[in-house]
């Protein structure tokens, strides 16, 4: 099998599995004053220090939760109700953990949310965005670092500073580059950030939020996290997630380097094989994700490809993985002008560790012949 939807899931690191294990059998609960609790709760705090020193944070900063999804929720739900916010400038090209949350918080607290405009590669246009901010100061902007179906680069250093200059509040959704090493919160105004352990080797269900100030917590009930998240902790996921980011921070440039090369090649043999390939989003090297891209080979169905392919081996999807399953064509391919027709035609590959330049010759390949079979 070769397997190209890491921006779906990665791989468990066998070494970050290996570390989790006594965590798994090991008897207690993190918040027992006993010396079993006490084993479980230096795991915990170890690794809150571990991801905080890897971000430029403190340790009070992080929040472990079960994923992007619950950072991102925690994030937006905890700043309406903390900071009274009434209106949210988002990227429509966001995930839906960040636009269906906005959507009910539209629904249920009568908040107001402007859409910022993107350009044809879906970045965000600072110029638009800075006509928002001045309309609506103190709002809440919503941008992820890099989009999980066309990589597309946000620039979140100069959002962020705008967000400072009219007083709002800057949610980074950095759950796709938390792996490539980039982020570190001490070199641009950020509130937010949200991160998931298995989009960089990690194990699945669990993450974290960063906030720069407490919030009101999303999950109510114990005392956990300092009152921010309720329940008992994911000991053996929070260790694993720690020690998965340890890696990949050590290795970002190799990593980096990795799979910027892939990208490249893959992009140069695609337009070799197909001339007719359309490419969705930014795909200059410095501009989008090294390891995300997404296009489409106009006349062909996709759906029956994405079958062909699975059948022939070869794991890739349409869209993000959180949307596989609904019958809308992908909100960011629309977001950036491709029509519905075309944008159900989308293929998004994503490779990592593990994935080499002969592994990419396969899929071309592979794709050529199906190519020549849906054709012919
Ligand atoms: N945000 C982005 C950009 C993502 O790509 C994903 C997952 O695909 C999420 C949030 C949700 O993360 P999780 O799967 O950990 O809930």
């Amino acid at each position: 099998m070769i397997y190209l939807d890491y921006a779906a899931s990665t791989p468990l690191d066998p070494e970050v599995a290996e570390r989790m294990i006594p965590y798994l059998s090991a008897v207690g609960n993190p918040s027992s004053i006993h010396a079993a609790g006490r084993y479980l709760r230096a795991a915990i705090e170890e690794a809150r220090s571990t991801i905080a020193g890897l971000i430029g944070a403190d340790p009070g900063q992080i929040v472990f939760t079960s994923g992007g999804t619950e950072a991102d929720n925690h994030a937006l739900r905890g700043a309406v109700e903390t900071w009274g916010i009434r209106h949210i400038l988002y990227n429509p090209t966001e995930h839906h953990a960040v636009l269906h949350t906005i959507e009910s918080l539209v629904q249920s607290r009568g908040i107001q949310a402007h859409p910022i405009a993107v350009d044809a590669v879906g970045r965000v246009e600072l110029e638009h965005l800075e006509v928002l901010l001045r309309q609506y100061p103190r709002s809440l902007v919503a941008v992820m670092y890099a989009n999980n179906e066309i990589g597309t680069i946000q620039p979140v250093r100069e959002i962020a500073e705008l967000v400072q200059t009219y007083g709002g509040y800057f949610l980074c959704d950095t759950v796709q580059v938390m792996g490539l090493g980039w982020v570190n919160v001490s070199e641009w105004p950020v509130d937010f950030i949200a991160a998931s352990a298995h989009k960089f080797y990690g194990p699945k269900g669990v993450g974290f939020l960063y906030r720069r100030r407490p919030i009101r917590s999303l999950i109510t009930g114990g005392a956990q996290e300092r009152e921010q998240r309720a329940g008992t902790e994911n000991v053996a996921g929070i260790v694993g997630m720690a020690l998965a980011l340890q890696k990949a921070y050590a290795q970002r440039r190799s990593y980096e380097t990795h799979l910027r090369t892939l990208k490249a090649y893959l992009i140069q043999q695609l337009r070799e094989r197909f001339p007719d390939v359309i490419f969705h989003g930014d795909i200059d090297l410095e501009g989008s994700h090294p390891g995300i891209l997404n296009f489409r080979l106009p006349g062909l169905t996709h759906d029956l490809l994405l079958v062909q392919l699975d059948i022939e081996g070869i794991c890739a999807s349409g869209t993000s993985a959180c949307a596989s399953g609904s019958a809308h064509p992908s909100h960011v391919l629309q977001a950036i002008g491709v029509s519905p027709a075309e944008a159900s035609r989308a293929l998004r590959f994503s490779w990592g560790h593990g994935i080499e330049q002969t592994h990419l010759d396969t899929v071309v390949a592979t794709l050529e012949k199906l190519v020549t079979f849906q054709t012919t």
